[in-house]
Order: C-alpha cells, then structure tokens, then sequence
C-alpha cells in the first residue's frame, strides 16, 4: 500500500442520526452539524422522483446529464461544455485534484476552511501551503499571492467559507484571478451562494473571461438534495475537455438527474429556504452580539462561534438533542442554521448553560 493512504486521516462522514440516537438514549435528535436544510426538499422532487421510469433500471444513465446540463447552461448562459458534473462537489474535488496536482506540487488553502481540498491534495502527495484569514475571518489575498511559487498549482477560495460563513465580493476575487499567473488554477467553491444576501455574488461569469478559474456549486445545501449526490463545477471551455477525462463516465445516476433537474426548476422553493434562513440567521447574530459571543458574520447557512469550553458545551446540546460540529478550531462550533423552533430551542439551551 501507499505509505501516504497509511497516513492519512480520514474525512469522518457523520453517523446516521437514528445509530446516534440510540446510541445516546435519546427521543429527539437534530442534526444542525453538516449544514443540510432543514426545511427539506421541494416537493416537486418527490414527484419526479416518484414518475421515474423504473424500467430504466438495467440501463445506463445519461453520461452527458444532458437536461440538467442544459438548463445549467441557459440559466448562468454559459457555454454547455464549460459544465463537469460529479458524485456531489466532493466528486469534483477529487476530480480537480487528480487533474491537476503531481507528486511534489502545491495547494494553497486559506485557513481555516473545508478540509476536503487538503484530503485529496494528500492523496495526490501535493504540499500544502495554508494562508489564514485576516482578523475578520476575510480571505487574506495579498498573503495568498505572496505565498505563490512555481510550485502552486491551485488556490481554492470557498465563498461563502465553510466555516466561518464570510463572503468575499466578486470585484475581489477577480483582482486576484487577474493578478495569479494562468498557470495557478483559482477554484472558488460556491457551495453556500445560494444564500448570499447579495443576488449577483457569484463569480460564475469569470469563468469567461479568465483562463484559470472554476467555481463550484452542489445541489446538496439550498436545494435540500443531500442524499442524492449532485455537484458541478463550471470551467474555462478548454480546461473542462480535460477534466471530463477523468469523469467515470456514468457517474451521476439517473434518479439523481432526474431530483436535480426537478430542485433547479422549482425556484420557489430554494427563494422561500433562502429567505427563511436569512431571517433565522440574523436572530442568531442578534443572540451573541447581546450574550457577547465571538463569532464570524455568515452568508451561508450556518454560524462559526467561540465558546469557552466549546466541546463540553457541544456534548451538553448533544445530550439535550441537539448535535453541532466539533473540531473544526479549538473552542469554536459551527452550527447550522435550523427551523424556527429549533433554533429558539437551542437559543435557550445555551443561554442557560453554565
Ligand atoms: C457540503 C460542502 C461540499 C460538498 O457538497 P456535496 O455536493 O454534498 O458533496 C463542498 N464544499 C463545501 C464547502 C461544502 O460545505
């Protein structure tokens, strides 16, 4: 075996909730540790889901997804080709990595962030060359160019971060994209866009005017498609011929196709999650600015906060039914941003912890 697989530490997916459950003796458990929406899935999923023609079973599924593809295209108007879909955004990470990563050569990561990038780099024997984030949890892009050598070969940005939830601005990351030379891939992770409050963040349109851009999106956070396992990533035309190589060339089933196709249409549902959250999301800031708690100021679907003793706190919520993600910072819990009544629950629960 590879000496590098022996070493490495795994990415530990989260345990079934009704496992965890029963192994806690509890009755009530939320999950509000992996930043899934809580407000489900729009229902017209269901419904395509449920007309799928079964009898395809034995046949393979559209390698192209070619509906999803189109509809993609249409509504960011880009090219179709430009599009590489994956087994969720994860696929697309490990797809990028094994692109474009050889023994020896560098990621640069800003710190802290998803630690999936750093994974699948490892894997590759890339090095890392982590950059943290200034004060304000802010991407630190004057730190990043100065870190570039000729051994760099990506950068990845998330925006909104995961997680810290900060947003840089598209005016931003393009600066850096003009100033990072064409040979240094800039992959802007886009899982938690959708909600932004700021309707044109998104730095899908640079991906036509920059050689060495690709912004990633995932069906799994606002459209509520976690178990189906359906991400994309949007590349310059030439760059995406290249990655489709190493695409297993089914790789998105069908049923799958069929869920995110029947997600992107209803854009009902994803405008009433985003509005939800955002209301919810802000109760949450108002709550630690008044309990004078650390935390970052969030575009996405979950908060970043300091807590004094964070891993007692988190296993004192667990016990009371609520689970949050751990380890991510020493005393920092990200918590994903729940229904309304969860979040009053959970408000109260730590407000009254001692
Ligand atoms: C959730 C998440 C992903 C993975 O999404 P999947 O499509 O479910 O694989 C990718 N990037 C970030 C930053 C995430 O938080």
């Amino acid at each position: 075996m590879k000496k590098i697989i022996q070493q490495l530490q795994p990415y530990i997916p989260e345990k079934p909730l009704e496992q965890l459950k029963q192994e806690l003796g509890l009755k009530k458990l939320v999950r509000l540790s992996a930043n899934e929406n809580p407000y489900g899935t729009s229902p017209t999923v269901k419904e395509a889901v449920l007309n799928w023609n079964y009898d395809q079973s034995n046949r393979y599924p559209d390698g192209d997804a070619t509906e999803l593809r189109g509809l993609i295209s249409k509504k960011f108007e880009l090219d179709p080709e430009q599009i590489v879909f994956g087994v969720g955004l994860d696929e697309v990470i490990v797809m990028l990595s094994r692109v474009f990563l050889s023994p020896g050569d560098v990621e640069m990561v800003s710190t802290p962030t998803f630690s999936e990038y750093a994974l699948h780099a490892e894997i590759e024997q890339a090095n890392i060359t982590k950059v943290p984030v200034l004060a304000s949890g802010q991407i630190d892009f004057a730190g990043m160019l100065q870190a570039i050598t000729d051994a760099t070969k990506l950068i990845w940005i998330c925006n909104p971060n995961n997680p810290t939830g900060t947003i840089e601005t598209v005016a931003d990351i393009e600066k850096f994209v003009a100033k990072v030379p064409d040979d240094v891939m800039v992959l802007v992770d886009e899982a938690y866009i959708d909600f932004a409050s700021e309707p044109n963040a998104t730095a899908m349109s640079l991906t036509k005017k920059y050689p060495n851009i690709v912004v990633m999106r995932t069906f799994s956070k606002a459209y509520g498609l976690a178990n189906f396992r359906v991400g994309y990533a949007v590349f310059p035309q030439d760059v995406g011929e290249n990655v489709q190589k190493v695409r297993l060339p089914y790789n998105v089933n069908s049923v799958a196709q069929v869920a995110a196709t029947a997600a992107f249409k209803d854009t009902e549902f994803v405008a009433d999650v985003v509005k939800k959250n955002d209301f919810e999301r802000e109760l949450w800031e108002e709550f630690f600015e008044k309990e004078k708690i650390k935390y970052y100021p969030s575009q996405a679907n979950f908060v970043f906060f300091e807590y004094p003793d964070a891993n007692k706190l988190a296993d004192y919520l667990l016990h009371n039914g609520y689970l949050l993600r751990t380890g991510l910072q020493k005393n920092w819990l990200r918590l994903t941003v729940g229904t309304k009544t969860d979040n009053e629950e959970l408000r109260n629960l730590i407000y009254s912890y001692k």
